[in-house]
């Protein structure tokens, strides 16, 4: 199958050429249609299976459609590289266990964003750094946040952003996001969510706790074995 099959838009196709992706790997195969189609989706991923760019593309599709659909007021007629005057809706959270992934999202994220018309902000919010520059750079918002729990607590207890309008979760390394102390953070952030919302959960283990949690969360998942 290729990319041109899974009902992305032709920016993206054109996004992936740009990265110098040939064929789309066989988690991007299965989670992109059902992701598109709005499904939430449980995957069995490994690091190296194109996982990331499964969510991603989705994700932006989502974004792009939105915004051709009902471009906001502030941006109409003055050209591609105009700024929205309003504060941005977090439409899409991403939840990862580490600085490093989350460093990783997020450049895939600016990567296959550049051929959108819509101007995307995002944030890269872990812990390990002065939170200072991570307030300053979620004041205009963010369509999209890649963030570890705990720091992501931190920002949300200071104001700095809310959870009330994301439309798509992603759980990314699931398994991980529930090691150690890391469960109980995870279970915070989940409470802050709306009920209403597509969720994408990555995990390369399903130990019970795993399990556990893609009960709960997930409705009639796609369930994707690669
Ligand atoms: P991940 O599993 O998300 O950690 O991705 C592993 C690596 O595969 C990353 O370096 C991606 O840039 C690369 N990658 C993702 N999708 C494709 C694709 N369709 N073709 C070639 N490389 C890809």
């Amino acid at each position: 199958t290729p990319f041109a099959a899974l009902g992305l838009c032709e920016a993206l196709l054109q996004a992936v050429t740009d990265e110098g992706y040939e064929s789309p790997t066989p988690i991007q195969q299965q989670a992109i249609p059902e992701a598109l189609k709005g499904r939430d989706v449980l995957a069995t991923a490994q690091t190296g299976s194109g996982k990331t760019v499964a969510y991603v593309l989705p994700i932006l599709q989502q974004l792009e459609d939105a915004f051709l659909r009902s471009p906001p007021p502030g941006l109409l007629g003055r050209g591609p590289h105009a700024r929205h005057s309003e504060r941005r809706k977090t439409h899409a959270l991403v939840l990862v266990p580490t600085r490093e992934l989350a460093q990783q999202v997020t450049e895939t994220v600016q990567a296959l964003s550049n051929p959108l018309m819509t101007p995307l902000r995002w944030g890269c919010l872990h812990g390990g750094v002065s939170i200072n520059p991570q307030m300053l750079g979620l004041r205009a918002g963010a369509d999209i946040v890649v963030a570890t729990p705990g720091r992501l607590l931190d920002l949300i207890e200071r104001n700095a952003l809310r959870l009330d309008d994301v439309k798509t979760l992603v759980l990314d390394e699931a398994d991980r996001l529930l090691d150690g102390g890391f469960a109980d953070e995870l279970e915070r952030v989940l409470a802050l969510l709306p009920l209403r919302k597509q969720t994408l959960m990555f995990s390369a283990t399903f130990p019970a706790a795993a399990k556990d949690l893609a009960e709960r969360l997930l409705h009639r998942p796609a369930r994707i074995d690669v």
